[in-house]
This record gives structure tokens, C-alpha cells and sequence, in this order.
């Protein structure tokens, strides 16, 4: 017997089922190689091919301009924690961190063993409990900063905000949970990084998109892997890269480009949140405590009135299907993580195992 399961894992997490279909059928023997895309050198002719198409895919889906370097790194969101101040920030500057959650806050912790950090909490909470964040308009910056640093998406705290820190600094943003998932500027922003996992293709590879004139001067002292002028001259391949990671990315973006690209996955990003959100809002059973007006796409926070019924109610979740939805360790409660290979069919019957709970236990 087969059970369609719907995984709101926040990462690593799902991927398109064809993209796994595919990735399975050519496991084995991939474009006739007579063994895995695994097995071969990343100097070989077909897996550079493969990797200058997923570049380019990816260039188009994002609408990349041709002074920015793309770079498939090693490292996760937290290599990047360090790479950009080792890259960025030279002796005797100063770099802005704005604080809007649990990542934003890590990032600074990083970069602090590296220079002088100026931190800005935007954080909030209402006399309701309701958490929020201050309008970009209202952030004060430090002039001359080398650059400042922003998480536009908060994974674990479940607040996105769309708009960006008015500044003349280059502005680096940790995409790591929205990257893809609707359509940005990209050249608005000095660097964009992102772990692969969410969004992208399985861990252990990172994407950096980085303006060119940010690449640091040669010879640099950086760690040699995440050097951003190394990797960019040598085509991310300064030393061998997470291939079949960097494969199932390339067919990610393909499988991005058939459904309509960033434009349509916003569309059915923003009716899969409003789905549950709205539900979640008419019930007296679940709540979530973001401001409506930060509220994140991709990752949903909630609560039971009654929390002795958490175990229950995951435990329910699972056997029809639903997995991964136990909170984060920091928040508690539940959470959703819908990113752009969840269907719509699986927040739908979400909501409707939401109901036929709440029906029971309410
Ligand atoms: N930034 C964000 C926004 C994240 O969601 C995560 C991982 N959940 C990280 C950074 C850290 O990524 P990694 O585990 O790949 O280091």
C-alpha cells in the first residue's frame, strides 16, 4: 500500500517528486555514461556542461545580470556566516546586522569573531503578543558600513519582509529559506546566499551570487573553500564541489523553468500560505502570532489553544501522511515549511486533517 505523504520538513526539505522520479531513473547510468552523475569527474566534459546549464538556469530564472558571479559553494547557510565577513569586511570597517529572528542573530555571532559589527533588532512584540518587525524605512544604518546584512526570510521565527535597507552599503541577504520562491532584484543586492536544502536541491551545496566588484583583492588570507574571488576564477571548482548536489539543483531549475519560473511559484506560494493562514485565523484552535504583514511564505508557525495536545495531534498528523510538522526547538508548537515543491494539494489536506482535528479534540 502506498500513502501519499506531504513533507513540511523546513530543511532539508522536500523536493518535486518528478525531479526525484528523474534523478532516480538516470541513478545508475546517467546520459549513457555507464555509471552515476556521482562517478564522474567534475572536469569531464559532460558534468561541466551540466554545470554551466544550471548556472545559466538559473541566471535566467532569477534574471541574474552578467556582473554577478554565481558560485555553488560547500558550507550551508552558516559557511556563508563567515564567508562574508571574511570576504567583506577589511580591517578597521564596520558592517550593519539587521536582527529580525534566530538566523539573522547566528549570522552576527559569526561574523563578530571577525570584526566590528553595529546590530539593529527590529524585533517586536505587541502588548497582544503579536510579533513584529519595524519597517526597513525606520532601520538606522551606519554610514560608510561595508555592507549590512539582512535575513529577508526567517525560518525558524516565521517573518519575511520584502523590503530592503535603504542604504548606499552593498546589502547582503541570506535567501537560504525564500531564495526562488518569488520574483526578486537581484540587483539590489551586493551578495545573496542561500543553503541548498530548502529551496534549491539536497544539502551540502550553497549558492552565493556575488556583484563582482565585492570579490575580495587577491591573495586575500580567507579559508581557500570559501574565498569568493577563488571560486569565481576557477568556476566554482577551486576544489571538487558537492556534484550530485549541484546535478539535482541543475534539474530543480529546469523543473522551475516548465512550471512558469519564480513569477508562478509566487502565485501558488501566496495561495498555499493564505490557505492555511486564513484557516488558521477563522479557528479558535490554532493561532499563529506574526504580524500579518510579515508573515512568511514558506515557513508557518502555529499553535494548538491546547498544548497538551501536541504530541496527539503530530502523532495523528503523521499517520495521515503529514510529516515534520513539530515545531522548532526555540518556538515550540507546529510548523509548516511549504516551499516551492509543496503542492497545493498538500497544504490542502493539511488544512482539512486541521479541521477534522480541531472537530474532534475542540
Ligand atoms: N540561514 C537560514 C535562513 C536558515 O534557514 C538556515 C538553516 N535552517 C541557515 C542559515 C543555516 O544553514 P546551514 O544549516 O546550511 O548552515
Amino acid at each position: 500500500v502506498t500513502m501519499t505523504t506531504f513533507n513540511f520538513c523546513a530543511g532539508p526539505a522536500m523536493l518535486p517528486v518528478e525531479v526525484m522520479q528523474q534523478a532516480q531513473q538516470e541513478f545508475i547510468n546517467w546520459q549513457q555514461q555507464g555509471c552515476s552523475v556521482m562517478e564522474i569527474s567534475h572536469r569531464s566534459k559532460p558534468f561541466i556542461k551540466l554545470a554551466a546549464e544550471a548556472e545559466q538556469d538559473l541566471r535566467d530564472l532569477l534574471n541574474i545580470p552578467a556582473n554577478y558571479k554565481v558560485l555553488f559553494m560547500h558550507g550551508g547557510g552558516r559557511g556563508q556566516f563567515s564567508a562574508v565577513p571574511l570576504n567583506l569586511l577589511k580591517p578597521g570597517q564596520t558592517a550593519d546586522y539587521i536582527v529580525s529572528g534566530a538566523w539573522s542573530q547566528s549570522a552576527v555571532e559569526e561574523a563578530q569573531k571577525y570584526g566590528a559589527i553595529n546590530t539593529q533588532d527590529i524585533r517586536s512584540k505587541s502588548a497582544g503578543g503579536i510579533r513584529s518587525i519595524t519597517a526597513p524605512e525606520q532601520w538606522q544604518l551606519t554610514p560608510g558600513a561595508a555592507y549590512v546584512h539582512c535575513c529577508p526570510n526567517e525560518t525558524v521565527d516565521g517573518v519575511e519582509f520584502t523590503g530592503l535597507p535603504q542604504t548606499d552599503s552593498p546589502i547582503v541577504a541570506d535567501l537560504s529559506s525564500t531564495i526562488l520562491s518569488r520574483p526578486i532584484d537581484v540587483s539590489r543586492y551586493g551578495v545573496i546566499y542561500a543553503g541548498a536544502q530548502k529551496n534549491i536541491g539536497p544539502s551540502g551545496l550553497t549558492l552565493a551570487i556575488v556583484r563582482d566588484d565585492l570579490l575580495p583583492a587577491k591573495d586575500t588570507a580567507i579559508p581557500s573553500v570559501l574565498d569568493y574571488r577563488l571560486a569565481a576564477e576557477n568556476d566554482s571548482m577551486f576544489n571538487t564541489p558537492p556534484t550530485f548536489a549541484w546535478y539535482l539543483a541543475g534539474l530543480v531549475f529546469k523543473w522551475l523553468k516548465r512550471q512558469g519560473g519564480v513569477t508562478e511559484m509566487a502565485t501558488r506560494n501566496q495561495s498555499k500560505a493564505s490557505l492555511l493562514y486564513d484557516y488558521i485565523d477563522k479557528s479558535d484552535f490554532y493561532s499563529n502570532d506574526v504580524d500579518k504583514a510579515y508573515r512568511s511564505w514558506m515557513n508557518v508557525p502555529f499553535f494548538l489553544a491546547d498544548e497538551r495536545l501536541n504530541d496527539t495531534f503530530l502523532a495523528q498528523a503523521e499517520q495521515h501522511g503529514l510529516l515534520a510538522l513539530k515545531g522548532h526547538r526555540m518556538v515550540g508548537g507546529m510548523r509548516a515549511s511549504i516551499y516551492n515543491a509543496m503542492p497545493l494539494a498538500g497544504v490542502q489536506t493539511l488544512v482539512s486533517f486541521m479541521q477534522e482535528f480541531e472537530r474532534v479534540h475542540g
